[in-house]
Formats: C-alpha cells, sequence, structure tokens
C-alpha cells in the first residue's frame, strides 16, 4: 500500500475573486500543518456556475469556498445544505463527499461568534439587547449565530427598513426592526453593537452613527477588515468601549471549512495574522 499522502485541493469560487485573502490563509495552514495540497483562486461568472460548481468531483477537488456573488445561487446546486446556513440563506463552503455529493454550509455566523469569544472569552450573547447595522448577508449570518447563542432581543436597523422588517418576519422572536431613524435612540441600553452595513470600509463614507447613548460597557464590534479599525471602532475606542474588528470573523470562518477538507482543525497564529495582514 502507498504511503503517500493525498494531495487536497480546495479553492475559492467567486467573480472576481483576485483580491480574496482565502488562498493566503488555507495555504498557510497548509504549510504551517505540514499537508499536501494547495488552496486555489476559481473565478468562475455567474453563468458558468452550475458547470463549475458540478466540475468539482471530476476535477478532484475536496470542496471550495463560495464567495460574492454565487454565495445564494451555489445553494441551489447542492445535494445537501446544512440547517444553518438554510436559515442563513446563502452557502460559504462546499464539501465534495467520498460518494462525489456536495454538502454546503456556511461558517460566516461561526467565525463572528469566535472572533467576539477570541476577544472576551467570557462574552456571552444573553447579557443584553443587540442592534444590528444592517440587513445583507452578513448580517444574516450575525443574526442567525446571535439568536442560537441564546440573543434575547436582537435589534435590526437598516437603511431599507422593508428588509429589517423582512428579516423581523422571517426570524420572529427575538428579531425586532428598528427604523434607521431610530439608530441613534436605539443604542441606549445595548450590550453589543454590530456594524454589517459597507459604511466605513475603505473608499466608502464612515457609517452615520451617533455613539452618545451607547453604554460604556457595550462591545462594538464591526465585519469591515479593510481598514482594520473603521472610524465606527476608533470612536467606540475613543469613548472607552471594547471593540472587535472584522478580522477575526474573517479568520475564523475559515477554520471549519478547512477542517472540512484537510482534517485539522487549524489555529490562528501571530505568523497567519502577520500573513494575512500584509495583503492588506
Ligand atoms: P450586502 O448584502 O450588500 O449588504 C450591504 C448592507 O449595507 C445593506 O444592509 C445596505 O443597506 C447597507 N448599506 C449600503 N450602503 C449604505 C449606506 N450608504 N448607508 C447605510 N447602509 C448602507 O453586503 P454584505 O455581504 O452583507 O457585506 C457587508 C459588509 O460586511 C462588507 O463590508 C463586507 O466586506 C463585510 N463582510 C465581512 C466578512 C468578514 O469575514 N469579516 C464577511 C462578510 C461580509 P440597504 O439594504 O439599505 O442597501
Amino acid at each position: 500500500m502507498s504511503t503517500a499522502k493525498k494531495f487536497v485541493l480546495a479553492g475559492v469560487m467567486g467573480w472576481p475573486v483576485s483580491h480574496s485573502r482565502s488562498p493566503t490563509l488555507h495555504n498557510h495552514w497548509i504549510q504551517h500543518y505540514g499537508l499536501t495540497g494547495s488552496y486555489v483562486l476559481l473565478p468562475v461568472e455567474p453563468s458558468n456556475l452550475p458547470d463549475a460548481v458540478r466540475g468539482l468531483r471530476a476535477l478532484g477537488f475536496a470542496g471550495c469556498n463560495i464567495t460574492i456573488p454565487h454565495k445564494v445561487e451555489a445553494m441551489a446546486l447542492m445535494d445537501r445544505v446544512d440547517p444553518m446556513a438554510r436559515r442563513i440563506g446563502a452557502i460559504n463552503t462546499v464539501v465534495v463527499k467520498p460518494d462525489g455529493s456536495l454538502t454546503g454550509t456556511n461558517t460566516d455566523g461561526f467565525g463572528y461568534v469566535q472572533s467576539l469569544l477570541d476577544a472576551q472569552p467570557d462574552w456571552r450573547a444573553d447579557t443584553g439587547p443587540v442592534i444590528v447595522l444592517g440587513a445583507g448577508g452578513a448580517a444574516r449570518a450575525v443574526i442567525v449565530a446571535l439568536a442560537d447563542r441564546g440573543a434575547r432581543e436582537i435589534r435590526v436597523c437598516n437603511r431599507s427598513g422593508n428588509k429589517a422588517m423582512a428579516l423581523q418576519m422571517e426570524f420572529g422572536a427575538p428579531v425586532r426592526a428598528v427604523p434607521w431613524e431610530q439608530r441613534h435612540e436605539a443604542l441606549a441600553d445595548v450590550a453589543l453593537l454590530v456594524n454589517t452595513t459597507n459604511q466605513g470600509m475603505d473608499k466608502q463614507p464612515a457609517l452615520d452613527l451617533n455613539l452618545s447613548q451607547l453604554p460604556a460597557h457595550a462591545l462594538v464590534s464591526d465585519v469591515i477588515y479593510t481598514p482594520l479599525e473603521t472610524p465606527l471602532l476608533a470612536a467606540a475606542r475613543l469613548r472607552g468601549n471594547p471593540t472587535v474588528n472584522g478580522l477575526g470573523m474573517l479568520l475564523n470562518q475559515a477554520r471549519p471549512a478547512f477542517k472540512s477538507w484537510f482534517g485539522v482543525m487549524p489555529e490562528i497564529t501571530p505568523a497567519l495574522i502577520q500573513a494575512i495582514q500584509v495583503t492588506f
């Protein structure tokens, strides 16, 4: 019997995808754990998505990440979708099973919660109301993960109020839509504030949010990681609030995906953070 290690192939499917940090992350771990394999960019135009996803098995891939703009459409191409991904309404990971079938999962919610726990190991979701700004794909992952961790009240506040209302209707309690105009006052008693809008990202204006009513102990998190400290996080830090940036979510969402392909739950080390930060 051959003792040669199996070459494991994985990648990230998106359009465009050349900006993705995922190859840096996963190839760092492949090397760190002495594994044999590679993680590659898979630029796939939307019209080619069905063929590309079906081709994973024939090409010998263990699976792949799915990124913008394919996260919703790829779900319909799976043989199985795990319950959390179904509730989020999108997948970010595909696993090719030994029988060739495809399973879709979503690790973004895990990544978000883990980023809070990395920063505050005793963090709990049920210590007070949460406010989530935004109602897009990132918001859905954050909301599902916080609800699963026992958050009792999740205020969803979005520029387009109908999308926040739709989330309230879909998820029911603990989600409650709050009009965008009330976002400043809605901070008054929260334990956690999460920005999932794109406001504050590089080349975008800062999030228009007055923190004056935010409790001093409230945790402020931003899923944006470029820049690492958004204007929101800088303002929160200056008034003494603890903060968590989006890098932890990015790194942690990759961990269960890597495990599903390579069989090792990888750790976030200073060397990994350094390798990622040079790509910013
Ligand atoms: P998305 O589905 O397009 O949602 C964008 C959200 O931003 C919507 O709620 C949108 O509100 C809001 N928005 C856009 N322009 C706005 C403005 N001028 N004022 C107020 N709100 C505005 O995007 P997404 O996939 O959720 O991504 C959102 C952010 O999360 C991005 O910065 C992305 O890079 C980041 N992200 C980070 C990670 C991570 O691993 N750290 C993972 C996923 C996403 P409307 O509904 O009114 O348009």
